[in-house]
């Protein structure tokens, strides 16, 4: 009985306080990647959820036109590290959990999934408290995260019990694993897999071989992340991977963006990196001179392998293979929030479709969060509003007029420290 008048109270208070916020958009473009659709239409917001159209709303509610505009679902992210940002000086920008989620939602990324931090009880209570006080989080990226990373260094004797006492202590989102040559190895992969299935949670295991990606998939993997950059991935990888429902979190940003970033310029010229960072920092990508000996060794090998990227991406494409972006984030040549534009102008450049690029950082990266998440009726209200036409060059999700986040239009410039 006490536990019913606590729900009721609870429920009130939620009601009381979302109440408050109605916006109507007009006459925007509207993006639906689910569809592959755009329609001119007008956008109502209820209590953080969008809402089916109602006739003369116009006086009730706060109204917005956006004619000229383009209106597409909120971006997320499904490979972060939030540690911070590594810039080819040796410089290093810390962040962590929360400057992270606000870096995000300036970029119009309203959810990220962290996939290994090192302190990972402090990312779980991130994570927590956006979910216990949400009214005082709203200027956060959604957190999702795996917590720790599952390798030879904190598995057991026992790696399904491991893993689901931890899933019981933690509540991850997804456990993480990393699979390769100085850590898990196949037995073990396989029965830290069976301890997440069981209890329900998704996997995504690291690799470093197309033959471990194989193993991965053939050991019940939710997702394989990262490309084997050496080659192009073999036939028989891809056919094995085309049968199954693994997906695939390529990490493109990660792999190719330090060898980008560095040999041209325009590709710092975003709306989006003026305001996340000062002139003085993205200038460390051009200055050769300033290097660090790990970027030079970076650089050396992306410039050897992005072909092989862009060629597996494609193939993994043409065979169907469900492709989600994460950029990962905290790795060399990217930046938190900026990145995951890269990572989709990569899949458009590795011949993605710009359509299937712009899903697979939208609607699809939401329906594995399980994040009711588009442009239709009941969905959570969180929009990007764009300058110009993504269909026509995805790189154009980098012109963001508005981000709207739980229903309430952001205010960005308050996001981004002064410079
Ligand atoms: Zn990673």
């Amino acid at each position: 009985m006490r536990k019913f008048w606590l729900t009721t109270l609870l429920s009130m208070l939620c009601a009381s306080s979302a109440q408050a916020d109605s916006l109507l958009l007009q006459n925007a473009n509207v993006v639906d990647p689910k569809f592959k659709t755009i329609q001119k239409r007008d956008i109502l917001i209820l209590d953080g959820r969008i809402t089916a159209q109602k006739t003369n709303v116009e006086k009730k509610y706060r109204t917005i036109d956006l004619a000229g505009k383009y209106i597409i679902p909120g971006l997320i992210d499904l490979h972060v590290h939030c540690g911070g940002n590594p810039f080819p000086d040796g410089t290093y920008e810390d962040l962590g959990p929360e400057p992270t989620a606000k870096a995000m939602l300036y970029s119009g990324v309203v959810a990220y999934l962290d996939l290994f931090y090192g302190d990972f009880a402090q990312i779980f209570r991130a994570r927590n408290l956006q979910q216990t006080e949400p009214s005082k989080h709203r200027d956060e990226a959604d957190i999702y995260c795996a917590g720790t990373g599952w390798g030879n260094w904190n598995l057991t004797k026992d790696p399904q019990a491991a893993v689901e006492s931890y899933i019981d202590r933690w509540k991850p989102d997804v456990i993480k694993l990393i699979y390769g040559r100085d850590s898990l190895d196949k037995v073990n992969l396989a029965k830290a897999i069976k301890g997440a299935t069981k209890k329900g949670v998704k996997t995504v295991v690291h690799i470093g071989s197309w033959e471990h990606g194989q193993d991965a998939i053939e050991s019940g993997a939710t997702a394989v992340t990262h490309f084997f950059d050496d080659e192009v991935i073999p036939n028989e990888v891809l056919k094995v991977w085309a049968k199954s429902k693994a997906v695939s979190i390529p990490t493109l940003a990660a792999q190719c963006d330090l060898a980008n970033l560095t040999s041209k310029p325009l590709l710092l010229k975003s709306k989006i990196l003026d305001g996340l960072e000062p002139a003085s920092r993205l200038a460390t990508y051009l200055h050769k001179d300033k290097f660090t000996k790990k970027t030079l060794s970076v650089l050396k090998w992306q410039k050897e392998d992005t072909q092989n990227d862009m060629k597996s991406l494609k193939k993994l494409a043409d065979a169907h293979v469900q492709i989600l972006a994460g950029s990962d984030t905290g790795n060399p040549g990217t930046i938190q929030g900026f990145s995951l534009h890269r990572e989709i102008k990569l899949m458009q450049d590795a011949g993605y479709s710009t359509w299937d690029a712009l899903a697979s950082a939208t609607t699809k990266a939401a329906a594995f969060l399980g994040r009711p998440s588009g442009i239709k009726d009941g969905d959570f209200a969180e929009l990007v509003v764009l300058d110009a036409n993504p269909i026509q060059d995805i790189a154009n999700t980098q012109r963001i007029h508005n981000v709207i986040h739980h229903g309430n239009i952001i205010d960005r410039s308050a996001l981004v420290a002064p410079k």
